[in-house]
């Protein structure tokens, strides 16, 4: 059992008052808390170690490459990669995607097919249609039902020889549905198609192995799990990565360079242009370590009881309607209350200190599917608590009353 009140004096925010009121932060789908652990490194890169990376003879920069490249190692461990090199730093999940996109063009042809599910994040929708569009590729959707789960006999439908690349993320952020990704890229695979799984909700909460999903590449942000904002990872599968052309060009990336002829670096650095964040880099290895430390077995245990309660707690309240009711789910609740619009619910509970997100969650297809404008959305963490979740409660059906 966690001891969630020394957990949370980990995170100095969580003292905070929002609005006179304690905090109650239920938006960790956007992002998550930060521990004074991940505060201190960043302060502490910056005071004794500060210098760029990869370049450098001098001692700073070797301590610092040291650093990053550490980091870089543990993150490799954390998600079980075959090789360190198949780790590449980015600034987020957006930039991972549109690293995989970018490199795709050169790849499809017309006639090709790319496979996006209904349950994904814009992130993980408009590169691939920006790629569909430029190459002459055809995107394919896999359909979902009121559960809000993907219809898998659809999926299967769909895959053919003409699939190039099929793309669903591990955890829907809208509704926190689990997908059966092992299933799916086992099936991709059969067709000889590439499989990218957005993991950007699914890294706060578990630990991916992606040699035995055997994914293609898994995307993920840091800023979600406890790491700085504009950090985030992209596994690629080392063939992969070296048949992709470069994402950006620049500094760090080549090996020779001549007006004539410019070759390309080794992974991971063909894909790493420019000096990068740093200290985010070396800081996100923090962050998993932090979370590795309270265990994620710990974490899923916790989370469970949370939604659990608020998904019993909610229900009592007349009128209120869950989305997303499929079985496998992570700590998110997406919900609304009849004819009363998200955004007036979110507005009067901020007011009592309680932080929710309202609106399409940057998944309006999603939206459209049960013909909502949008919904209120809570996500746990480990450190929120069941007293947490009854004060959210208590102040909702005291939004309702003065709405309706
Ligand atoms: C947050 C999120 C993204 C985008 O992540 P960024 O950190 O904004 O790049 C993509 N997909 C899902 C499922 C998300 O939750």
């Amino acid at each position: 059992m966690l001891d969630i009140q020394k957990i949370r004096a980990d995170f100095p925010i969580l003292s905070e008052k929002v609005n006179g009121k304690p905090l109650v932060y239920f938006d960790n789908g956007a992002t998550s808390q930060k521990p004074q652990v991940v505060i201190d490194a960043i302060a502490k890169y910056y005071q004794e170690i500060n210098a760029n990376i990869h370049r450098g003879v001098h001692t700073l920069s070797q301590l610092a490459t040291d650093a990053y490249e550490i980091s870089r190692v543990k993150i490799q461990h954390h998600i079980n990669a075959k090789f360190s090199h198949e780790v590449l730093f980015t600034s987020g999940t957006t930039h991972g995607i549109n690293l995989v996109t970018n490199g795709f063009a050169s790849i499809l042809k017309p006639g090709d097919e790319v496979i996006v599910s209904s349950l994904e994040h814009h992130s993980n929708i408009v590169p691939w249609q920006m790629l569909c569009e430029k190459t002459g590729a055809t995107l394919k959707v896999i359909p979902m039902n009121e559960e809000g789960e993907l219809i898998i006999e659809a999926y299967d439908a769909l895959l053919s020889e003409k699939t190039k690349v099929v793309t669903v993320n591990h955890i829907s952020n809208a509704l926190g549905i689990i997908n059966p990704i092992k299933y799916m890229i086992e099936k991709a695979h059969a067709v000889g198609a590439a499989v990218l799984i957005d993991g950007a909700q699914a890294v706060p909460h578990l630990k991916p192995d992606v040699q035995d999903l055997d994914c293609d590449f898994y995307a993920f942000s840091g800023h979600k799990m406890c790491g700085p904002t504009g950090t985030g990872i992209l596994y690629g599968k080392e063939e992969w990565l070296n048949k992709l052309p470069p994402y950006q060009g620049g500094g760090e990336m080549i090996k020779e360079v001549t007006f004539e002829k410019t070759t390309y670096a080794d992974l991971p650095h063909k894909f790493e242009a420019g000096t990068p964040n740093i200290a985010g880099g070396i800081v996100l290895g923090t962050a998993v370590d932090y979370l590795n430390h309270i265990g994620f077995h710990n974490i899923h245990q916790h989370e469970t009881h949370l939604l659990q309660h608020a998904t019993k707690r909610l229900l009592e309240i007349e009128g209120l309607k869950i989305y997303g009711t499929g079985k496998n789910k992570a700590s998110v609740i997406s919900f609304n209350i009849d004819g009363i619009h998200p955004y007036d619910i979110g507005s009067i509970i901020d007011k009592l200190g309680i932080a929710v997100r309202t609106g399409h969650h940057c998944a309006q297809p999603i939206m459209n599917f049960f013909c909502i404008p949008g919904t209120i959305r809570a996500s746990f963490s480990f450190y929120n608590t069941k007293e947490e979740i009854d004060i959210m409660v208590e102040a909702i059906k005291k939004a309702k009353a003065m709405l309706s």
